[in-house]
């Protein structure tokens, strides 16, 4: 979608005013008060931050620490601020407003998001949770609405980069990933320390398992499932666990003209039955994993060679730790079969690794009851891609809510969700967030 679908359509969201709202408080202790949640003024807030690295295509291209990211920044502050939400910069640059609860022993519910892209990113990857979370905080406010516990809004720096932000807080970020350099061309120390944050006093935003009520996070599902099957909102099961190793492949290099058929130790024939093999196994299995091959290198590549040595690159991804291990073990027994058969040898290197993050089943409970009492049709669901979340879950309960991503495209300028849909989730969430506070 351009720029100019993007006003037409949050114009036609803001004429219609807002999606028909049902009762959704009609529990517990607020039962006699009705919220209601400002979706034209949330659409209008997303609108607002998307000038800001706003690219030709109709995206943005606000990468961590770039100043587009400090100065959409510095938007969303005033934002969380009129929502009277007392606000602040951590050390390790992300962004917290706090609004004090009701009762001072309870640790805090904790809401966000992001606000940095990926390069020729687009409007809703992020923001759409962030600017949500400021909305639920700015109607509690406006309805006079105290919770028990404290809340937080929190907008999770470099996010896109490798959740550095949120990581920092989870203590899963180690001092030698600060010379990590970010898209900006910054390293993360100065990237932290260009945002406000101070690099050398990273490790005291460190919070312990326990430190906090409760996680939510509302995020585009960036994948297809919920346009294709008509449905509203995901009750997301958890984050998936990545593996991934790096193949190597060696075969003997020989002349491509002298050498006959029968007698060559190929190592790229042996990958490209690799690659072929990996998506049968990943296929035959039960279940939702998904396995890739990103990457292959043929060498020395030249016409008249035969490849004497290959490299590739295996992902596996799973909620569940142990299925990507049983897919992984019947892959490398596969992989033994086609270096007999080609007269190469395969190894598998382990490189890289993030643990399955799973949702608390009490909070995924609370959305699931929320979202029907709206009236919106769910689905449980895993996420095949990272969120800060996923460092969340290693300090308390967590819970993340999807809305459905058009065409089920995200990481582009062509990233869309409906006005309609935001609502609705922001909706999912503010309910969620009431609803959690009774926890
Ligand atoms: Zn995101």
């Amino acid at each position: 979608m351009d720029r100019r679908q993007f006003n037409k359509t949050l114009a036609s969201a803001l004429a219609v005013a807002a999606v028909p709202e049902a009762p959704f408080l009609a529990f517990g202790r607020y039962r006699t008060r009705k919220l209601t949640l400002n979706g034209a003024r949330l659409n209008r807030h997303l609108k607002e931050l998307s000038a800001f690295g706003a690219n030709p295509q109709g995206g943005v291209s606000r990468v961590a620490y770039s100043d587009a990211d400090r100065a959409g920044r510095s938007y969303v502050m005033d934002c969380m601020r009129a929502a009277g939400l007392d606000v602040r910069v951590d050390f390790a640059g992300n962004i917290v407003g706090s609004r004090a609860g009701t009762d001072t022993v309870l640790k805090p519910i904790v809401v966000g998001s992001h606000i940095d892209s990926v390069p020729d990113g687009g409007n809703y990857d992020g923001t759409v949770g962030s600017l949500s979370a400021v909305e639920v905080a700015q109607t509690l406010q406006e309805t006079g609405v105290r919770t028990r516990h404290p809340l937080e809004v929190v907008v999770w720096a470099n996010e896109e980069g490798g959740l550095y932000g949120s990581r920092a807080v989870s203590g899963q970020l180690a001092t030698s990933q600060l010379a990590n350099r970010a898209w900006s061309g910054k390293t993360i120390e100065e990237g932290v320390a260009f945002l406000g944050g101070q690099p050398a006093r990273l490790s005291e935003v460190r919070r312990q398992r326990g430190d906090i009520a409760t996680y939510l996070e509302l995020h585009i599902e960036q994948g297809g499932n919920l346009e294709r099957e008509g449905l509203t909102i995901g009750v997301v099961e958890g984050i998936v666990g990545i593996r991934r190793w790096d193949v190597t492949v060696t075969g003997v290099q020989n002349h491509a003209g002298t050498t006959p058929m029968d007698q060559r130790h190929d190592a790229l024939l042996a990958t490209a039955r690799f690659v072929d093999m990996v998506n049968r196994v990943v296929r035959g299995m039960p279940g939702r994993q998904v396995g890739t091959v990103g990457k292959i290198e043929a060498f020395p590549g030249a016409p008249n060679v035969i490849p004497g040595r290959a490299l590739a690159t295996l992902e596996l991804r799973d909620l569940d730790s142990a299925k990507i291990q049983r897919v992984f073990d019947a892959i490398e027994v596969e992989a033994k079969r086609i270096g007999e058969a080609t007269g190469t040898t395969f190894e598998l290197q382990g490189r890289h690794q993030d643990i399955p993050a799973l949702s608390d089943p009490a909070i995924r409970e609370i959305i699931g009851d929320v979202a029907k009492g709206l009236g919106y049709s769910t689905r449980a669901m895993p996420s095949g891609a990272g969120h800060d979340a996923q460092a969340m879950a290693q300090l308390g309960p967590m819970g993340m809510i999807f809305i459905p991503s058009i065409g089920g495209i995200s990481h582009s300028p062509k990233e869309f969700s409906t006005p309609e849909d935001i609502e609705r989730g922001a909706r999912v969430l503010m309910g969620a967030v009431l609803q959690a506070d009774k926890r």
